[in-house]
């Protein structure tokens, strides 16, 4: 899947101010080449970031995949609402979208991708109302993350990962052996496991998964931004190459 969110430039308009390389912190602007902005690394962005469009003096900013009804500000912040990135400046508007992304290796066999999907799904049913009437407007994105290429689009550490406006839910990753993605990669690997109140689960348990996403989305928790450095997991890795492996092993690769 190709990167849906990045920004482009009206290089008709802009004035070479050099603001949005400055200001993005993802490396998606080539700094040797500031204060021209050129959108070297369009994987960073985060999706429905507005950050650097918010800074751009003249307006010369827009982005691939954007249907949120966002209008480059000059310079000044907009009235419509955005999603913040969690490196960037938040406006008072830019609360107001929580993005809440489910990301997994498999929702056909495994149980606890499953079992996390349905919890998931069954938690934004019930809090979804109360942040509407605070007026946040709550949207779920589900990936599939189907290859090292997309673990690392979109900065995978482990499966599977609940973030909220681009934060993960968990603090840090826990894992333990996952006997469903072992059997489909054919080889050993470890998924996600989930602290909460002393124990330690393979499904989040619901309470956990609706305190977890209202603290993250009213911004009265932070569990730290996923935007360091990142490396593939040596796990992930395993997984990809296995799956490869006996998919092709299976029926020559002749199959699908
Ligand atoms: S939208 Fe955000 S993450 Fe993307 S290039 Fe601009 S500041 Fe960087
Ligand atoms: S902030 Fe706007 S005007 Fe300045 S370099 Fe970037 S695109 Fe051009």
């Amino acid at each position: 899947m190709a990167k849906s969110w990045y920004p482009v430039i009206d290089y008709c308009s802009c004035i070479e101010c050099g603001t949005c390389v400055s200001f993005c912190p993802h490396g998606v602007y080539d700094k040797d080449k500031a204060p021209s902005p050129v959108v070297v690394s369009p994987e960073r962005c985060i999706d429905h970031c507005h950050g650097c469009g918010n800074k751009c003096p003249v307006g010369a900013i827009n982005y691939v995949g954007d249907d949120t009804g966002w209008i480059p500000p000059n310079g000044e912040k907009g009235e419509t609402e955005s999603v913040p990135c969690c490196c960037g400046e938040a406006g008072e508007n830019d609360a107001k979208v929580v993005l809440i992304q489910y990301l997994y290796l498999d929702l056909s066999t495994c149980d606890r991708c499953i079992g996390a999907d349905a919890v998931l799904e069954e938690v934004l049913l019930t809090i979804s109302p109360a942040l509407e009437t605070a007026g946040y407007h709550t949207k779920l994105e589900k990936v599939e993350i189907s290859s090292e290429e997309l673990a690392k689009e979109y900065r995978f550490l482990a499966s599977p990962t609940i973030r909220v406006n681009g934060q993960d839910i968990c603090e840090s990753v826990q894992e333990n052996a996952c006997g469903c993605c072992s059997e489909i990669s054919g080889t050993d690997v470890t998924c996600r496991t989930f602290a909460y109140k002393g124990q330690t689960y393979e499904v989040p348990p619901k309470a956990m998964l609706a305190e977890q996403i209202l603290k993250t989305a009213l911004g009265w928790e932070s569990s730290g931004c996923g935007c360091g450095d990142y490396a593939l997991p040596e796990n992930l890795k395993n997984f990809f190459a296995g799956k490869t492996a006996k998919d092709s092993y299976c029926c020559g690769g002749n199959c699908r």
